[in-house]
């Protein structure tokens, strides 16, 4: 599985943000749009092959990560319940892979937040 199948993955739950940290602001911006033309255009035939595309690189990524262990506390990843999201969350910059949601509010997005933070802080005092 590569990489393009996690950025499909990122664009079809709209994950901007870890769009971002995957392929930076420009990019993000354009993988999010191509894919929403990409699934709009679902009945259209010239956009047909790219959809198949599309859900077999989703299907690939599903099949490697979910029922998957979180990558933090290793419990296993289950689906979010508000949302109803089976997959993990991007554990990163904690760790590299998937993490269950209670890891992702209690410790990747602080995690981010501070990293966020000290970015800002170090432009500040450049
Ligand atoms: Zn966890």
């Amino acid at each position: 599985m590569g990489k393009m199948s996690y950025i499909h993955y990122l664009c079809e739950k709209e994950d901007r943000n870890g769009l971002i940290e995957e392929v930076g602001t420009d990019m993000a911006d354009g993988f999010l749009e191509a894919h929403k033309t990409i699934r709009k255009n679902k009945e259209n035939k010239a956009y047909k092959k790219l959809n198949e595309i599309v859900d077999k690189s989703l299907k690939a990524y599903k099949k490697a990560f979910v029922g998957k262990d979180c990558v933090i506390c290793g419990e296993k990843i289950t689906p979010d319940p508000i949302s109803g999201w089976e997959h993990g969350c991007n554990a990163q910059p904690v760790e590299e892979g998937e993490c269950c949601h209670k890891c992702d509010k209690e410790v990747v997005l602080p995690a981010r937040l501070t990293e966020y933070y000290s970015r800002l802080t170090t432009k500040v005092t450049e």
